[in-house]
């Protein structure tokens, strides 16, 4: 089936071809892959799941031998501590830090270096606080396409490492602001005539869409009633709302869930101005917080997910650095080791149940989006029972313990 792909722009309705270079419409707004046709897509049989929802997908084909294994991660309850953390009967997480380079990233670097392929591109170039520049060294690398990466100057050496170990040209850039930063690096994009991936691409996001297709796989055919997302730059939160969408024009199912928009408190462009019924993002800048996978102050396509969080009734709430520390040692208490990103959305969730606005009995589902490993600084600020001990006193001490 030659499938009829434009690329549309969020709010507005803009068309533009699917070709274009650009990540974003010539207003700002975020640009998402429209497919004709999508009543009739169907799933199929395959061995990979871009196989099975390839109707939804606007490829031609993915090449197998550029994917790293990404997907399949698991998706598990939550026990009886993390439950009564929250306060909720059922609450699911989804373990995304076992996709190849420990983050979701992963799911839209396949998508990106799929297209880059497709249009026969030699150098991907990306900007990104670590997990994404990590993501798409590794695929470049795996695909042989050139990989530059634009960091802010607080990307932890982890994540620095982790880009340049895969080959990648990689330049820390010294600017007040990194959502400036961004902007200046994509308005180079048309000027050179160069595909400058950013975290809020329609690309990027038809690989995020795939987590919602594994999901409806593992929950059979289940629908969640709420997933939790940290949103900085919206490719994520967008990605998955969008598949749950498209199954549900598909007929496949009948309900879509709501997403939760979870900030850190110092960074909360999208969830202070839902807060305020705003229609458009109150930029932050000069600010800190341990969440540095979440630091986009002025995130360009924000007012998309402002606007569809009034049209389908999500849910909004930011935390605090206490707050998500908090979150962070409890994951960890329950065998999850995540950076601090993703430990947002637990404290996020107990604040949303305690004010009544998810029910006790809702099936909720939280993403977590990044490795604990990916961020060693952060450790800090927990206690580790670490010491060292004289082999001749390992008993004394031992029987001491126990
Ligand atoms: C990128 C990232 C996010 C935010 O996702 P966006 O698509 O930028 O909104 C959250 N957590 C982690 C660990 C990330 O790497």
């Amino acid at each position: 089936m030659k499938k009829n792909i434009k690329l549309v722009s969020t709010i507005t309705n803009r068309e533009y071809p699917f070709e274009r270079i650009e990540e974003f419409a010539d207003n700002g707004e975020s640009l998402e892959v429209q497919i004709d046709g999508l009543e009739k897509a169907k799933i199929k049989d395959g061995k990979f799941l871009w196989e099975r929802f390839t109707d939804f997908l606007p490829f031609s084909k993915i090449d197998e031998s550029i994917s790293l294994g990404e997907g399949n991660t698991a998706l598990i309850k939550a026990d009886k501590k993390l439950l009564d953390f929250v306060g909720l009967d059922n609450l699911y997480l989804k373990n995304e830090t076992q996709n190849p380079t420990w983050s979701f990233k992963d799911r839209g670097s396949l998508a990106c270096i799929a297209m880059a392929k497709e249009m026969a591109e030699t150098v991907t170039t990306t900007i990104s606080t670590g997990n994404m520049g990590n993501s798409i060294s590794a695929y470049g690398a795996k695909a042989g396409i050139k990989v530059i990466v634009f960091v802010p100057e607080f990307t932890p050496k982890e994540k620095v490492v982790a880009m340049g170990i895969h080959g990648a040209t990689v330049m820390k850039i010294i600017a007040p602001d990194y959502s400036e930063m961004k902007k200046l690096v994509l308005s180079l994009a048309k000027k050179l005539n160069l595909r400058i991936v950013s975290g809020n691409g329609p690309i990027r996001v038809e690989g995020y869409k795939m987590t919602s297709f594994e999901m409806f796989e593992q929950m059979n055919k289940e629908v969640p009633d709420y997933i939790a997302i940290p949103t900085s730059a919206c490719g994520h939160i967008r990605g998955i709302f969008k598949g749950y969408k498209e199954l549900k024009q598909a007929g496949i199912i009948d309900k879509i869930p709501k997403m939760i928009v979870v900030q850190a408190h110092n960074n909360s462009p999208i969830v202070s101005a839902i807060k305020e019924g705003k229609k458009q993002v109150i930029p932050f800048s000069n600010f800190h917080t341990v969440a540095e996978a979440i630091t986009t102050g002025n995130p360009m396509g924000g007012d998309e997910i402002i606007d569809k969080a009034y049209k389908y009734g999500w849910l909004a709430e930011d935390v605090t650095e206490e707050e998500i520390i908090e979150s962070q040692k409890r994951l960890a208490e329950s065998g999850y080791f995540v950076e601090p990103a993703s430990a947002t959305s637990l404290y996020a969730i107990k604040k949303l149940r305690e004010i009544g606005k998810i029910e006790k009995d809702a099936c909720v589902v939280m993403i977590l989006t990044g490795s604990g490993l990916k961020d060693s600084e952060v450790l800090k600020y927990h206690k580790a029972n670490v010491s060292e001990v004289k082999l001749e006193n390992v008993e004394s001490i031992l029987s001491k313990i126990l």
